[in-house]
């Protein structure tokens, strides 16, 4: 029996597993399908972490983490969990193979941004397309960029990158967004966003050192639209299918399938937690996701202590 599993070895799940082992619980143990790090591993440059001043690679980043997690006890399994159920106060994890008892567990498997499946997306993600301003606005300040998408995130970040860069320019295929009402109105008033609405992305054109713009079908016909960043927000894929039995969810999640938690990161069933990416409203950067791990972990041990 686990005092707790954690399911997800990202910013969530490692820093989950840093405070509940160095915080007293005794059986922890991470299950992580690949290896840890979680998605900031696939980025190239990163600069928003605190305390690291240089611009390091997500691998670079991560790469000391689940080193001083297993100094104080944390077992990794790299294991791909299938289904988490409650029987009585026990949690059962299915691994494919056996199951697994936990006293509590976390689930920090993250979501994923969609992609739009435009020529050239995947040729130039990481070298001009990318799927978080918060992340690499900045590298396009006083520049001109392009986002993709008509939902409340695409609208937003607009509003974000208008801050930052020179021109916005917001693609959607439709004349009506999806965006909150609010919103919109202050995408319409804002002078830096010009909208291209009724307009689909033809292509993403760029060369060896990265994107220079994007082809847009429009109404009246192609137009070339000059931009160092394009910015792609069509929705996301959020991981939560170890929740999923066949009545529906084991914890309440939000229309969107994020898990609702309070603010100790308890879900609607005790003993199970969710962190970072997965969970709702999360920011969706690293150190966000490292202080909901440290919040969880912290939440767990008092569960487990009082039972
Ligand atoms: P994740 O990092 O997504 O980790 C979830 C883990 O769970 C994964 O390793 C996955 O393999 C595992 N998993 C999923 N399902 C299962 C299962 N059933 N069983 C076992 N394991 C499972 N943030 C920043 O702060 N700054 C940046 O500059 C930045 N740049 C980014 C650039 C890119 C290209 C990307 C993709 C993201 C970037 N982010 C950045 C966002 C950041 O990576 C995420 O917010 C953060 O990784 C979320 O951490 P997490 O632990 O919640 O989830
Ligand atoms: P979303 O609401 O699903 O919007 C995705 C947008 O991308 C839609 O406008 C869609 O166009 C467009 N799109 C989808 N696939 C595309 C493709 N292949 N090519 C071009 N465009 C494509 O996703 P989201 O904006 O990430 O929001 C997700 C949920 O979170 C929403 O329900 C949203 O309300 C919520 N959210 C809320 C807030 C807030 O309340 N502050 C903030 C962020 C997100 P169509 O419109 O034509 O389908």
């Amino acid at each position: 029996m686990l005092d707790l599993a954690i399911v997800g070895g990202g910013p969530a799940g490692l820093t989950a597993g840093l405070y509940a082992t160095r915080g007293g619980l005794k059986n922890v143990v991470m299950f992580e399908k690949g290896m840890p790090g979680g998605q900031i591993t696939q980025s190239s440059e990163i600069e928003n972490y605190p305390g690291v001043s240089d611009v390091v690679s997500g691998i670079e980043l991560m790469e000391k983490w689940p080193e001083q997690c297993q100094r104080f006890g944390l077992k990794h399994e790299m294991v791909e969990i299938q289904k988490i159920s409650k029987d009585g106060d026990t949690f059962l994890l299915d691994t494919g193979s056996e199951t697994v008892e936990a006293k509590s567990v976390l689930v920090c498997t993250g979501s994923n941004p969609r992609k739009a499946g435009l020529k050239g997306e995947e040729e130039f993600t990481g070298k001009g397309v990318s799927y978080c301003a918060t992340c690499d606005g900045f590298f396009y300040k006083e520049k001109e960029v392009v986002v993709v998408g008509g939902g409340d995130t695409a609208l937003e970040e607009a509003l974000y990158l208008a801050k930052i860069c020179s021109k916005v320019t917001l693609v959607h295929r439709r004349d009506g967004f999806r965006a909150s009402p609010a919103t919109i109105e202050r995408v319409k008033e804002n002078d830096k966003i010009e909208l291209l609405l009724e307009s689909t992305v033809e292509e993403i054109v760029g060369d060896k050192m990265g994107v220079t713009g994007v082809k847009v079908e429009t109404k009246e016909g192609s137009v070339d639209v000059d931009a160092m960043g394009i910015f792609i927000f069509v929705g996301y894929d959020v991981n939560n299918s170890v929740l999923k039995n066949e009545g529906g969810f084991l914890c309440d999640v939000n229309n969107w399938g994020e898990v609702r938690v309070d603010l100790k990161m308890r879900t609607s069933v005790d003993g199970l937690f969710a962190a970072g990416d997965v969970r709702e409203d999360a920011a969706k950067q690293v150190v966000c996701a490292a202080g909901d791990g440290a919040t969880a972990a912290l939440s767990a041990i008092s569960y487990v202590e009082g039972h």
